[in-house]
C-alpha cells in the first residue's frame, strides 16, 4: 500500500491502526504532500513512528532522468523515473495567470492518435493518483516555483484511466495537499463519450478540453481512430449533455495539419456543428513528430482559420508555442530516450 494514494480520512484509519491520535494523519498527510522523499524529514515526527511508518510503508518517489530548460520562455521539462522502471514526462510552463504543470496520466497510450507521438509505442500501464500527484509534488520542489495550474496534457488518456484520475483530483484539490482549485485544471480526452457522461455526473469545477482536431468523421476517422468507436456527432452530442450538467464551457483543442483540417470550408462546418454549444477552440500549431508524414498549416493558414471561427461566432486562440527548443510536446522526450535505450 502507497499512502500517497490515500485520502486524509483513509489515511487517520491507517495511523490509527497504528495506535496513533489523529492529528499526526495531518501531519504525515501534509509532509506527503509537500514531496518529502523519506520519513527522516517529517521532523515533527516521533522517531519510532517514524520508524514504523519507513518499514511499513516505504516512500515512493521519481527520480530525475531528464531535465530540459528552454532559453527562449522558461519552460522546464522533466522526464521522471517511476519506481518500476517506466518513464513519464512533465512539462512546467510559465504563463502569466501562474505556474503550469502538465502531466502525464499512463505510461503510453492506446488511443493511436496518428499525429502524437505518446502512442507510438502503445499503453504500457496506468498512473497510480500518487504518480500523478508526484509530478506536481515534485516539479514544484525540484524547480522552487510554486505550482498553481495543472493540465491533464501529458502522456496518456486521462479517462482510460478514470478512477485514478478522479481519486488524483481529489488527493491534489483537497485543503490539507496542495489546495489546487479545481478552476485551475484542465482535463483533456480524445472523447471517450461514456467517460465524458460519468465526468459530468460528477460536476467538478474543472475544464474539460476535447480533442476534436477535425471537424467530420470523414476527417477525423483518419487521424484519430477513437472516432470509429465515438464518432464526431456522439462525441458533440455528449459536449453538450456535460455542459448541461456543469455549465462550464467546453474547450475544443484543434491541432491545424497542412492541408488535412485547416481549410476555411473545415472551420466553417465546425461553426455549423458547434451551434448553441457555448465553448472555446484551441488552434494548435501541429508540432512534427518524426515518425509521422503530417506537417503543420502554414502561419496565413492558421490565421485565416481563427477569423473565420471568430467571425462565426466562436471564440478562438492559436495556443502559443512553448519549450519549442526542448522536445517539450507530446511525449517526445520519453519516446526519444525510449528509443535510445
Ligand atoms: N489523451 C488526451 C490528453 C493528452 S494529449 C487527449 O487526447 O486529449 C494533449 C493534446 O495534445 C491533445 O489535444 C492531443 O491531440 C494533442 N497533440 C498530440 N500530439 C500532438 C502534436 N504532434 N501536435 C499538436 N498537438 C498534439
Amino acid at each position: 500500500m502507497n499512502l500517497k494514494n490515500l485520502t486524509l480520512p483513509e489515511l487517520a484509519e491507517t495511523i490509527k491502526a497504528l495506535g496513533q491520535p489523529p492529528f499526526r494523519a495531518k501531519q504525515v498527510y501534509s509532509w506527503l504532500h509537500k514531496g518529502v522523499r523519506s520519513y527522516e524529514e517529517m521532523t515533527n515526527l516521533p522517531k519510532n513512528l517514524r520508524d514504523r511508518l519507513g518499514e511499513n510503508y516505504p516512500i515512493q518517489a521519481p527520480t530525475v532522468v531528464r531535465r530540459q530548460e528552454s532559453r527562449k520562455d522558461g519552460t522546464i521539462k522533466y522526464l521522471w523515473q517511476l519506481s518500476d522502471g517506466n518513464c513519464v514526462e512533465t512539462v512546467l510552463m510559465r504563463y502569466h495567470y501562474g505556474n503550469t504543470v502538465c502531466i502525464s496520466t499512463e505510461v503510453g497510450c492506446r488511443m493511436g492518435c496518428a499525429f502524437c507521438a505518446s502512442t507510438l509505442g502503445g499503453l504500457v500501464r496506468r498512473l497510480e493518483p500518487f504518480e500523478m500527484l508526484d509530478q506536481v509534488l515534485f516539479t514544484q520542489v525540484d524547480s522552487g516555483l510554486p505550482i498553481s495550474h495543472i493540465v491533464l496534457m501529458g502522456i496518456g488518456e486521462p479517462l482510460d484511466n478514470f478512477d485514478n484520475v478522479m481519486r488524483f483530483l481529489e488527493l491534489v484539490n483537497s485543503a490539507e495537499g496542495m489546495n489546487i482549485s479545481m478552476r485551475h485544471i484542465s482535463l483533456s480526452t480524445c472523447g471517450l463519450v461514456p467517460k465524458i457522461d460519468e465526468l459530468a455526473k460528477r460536476n467538478l469545477q474543472l475544464t474539460l478540453s476535447v480533442s476534436l482536431h477535425a471537424p467530420n468523421d470523414g476527417i477525423r476517422d483518419t487521424i484519430m481512430p477513437v472516432n470509429k468507436l465515438y464518432p464526431s456527432q456522439e462525441l458533440i452530442d455528449a459536449c453538450r449533455r456535460y455542459y448541461e450538467a456543469t455549465s462550464r464551457r467546453i474547450s475544443f483543442e484543434y491541432a491545424m495539419i497542412g492541408g488535412v483540417n485547416d481549410s476555411r470550408e473545415n472551420a466553417k462546418e465546425l461553426i455549423r456543428r458547434m451551434k448553441g454549444l457555448p465553448c472555446h477552440f484551441n488552434l494548435i500549431p501541429l508540432n512534427h513528430v518524426e515518425e509521422s508524414p503530417l506537417k503543420p498549416s502554414t502561419r496565413e493558414a492558421v490565421a485565416a482559420f481563427q477569423k473565420t471561427l471568430e467571425d462565426g461566432g466562436i471564440p478562438a486562440t492559436v495556443r502559443r508555442t512553448l519549450g519549442g527548443d526542448i522536445d517539450a510536446s507530446c511525449g517526445q522526450l520519453r519516446r526519444k530516450y525510449t528509443k535510445g535505450n
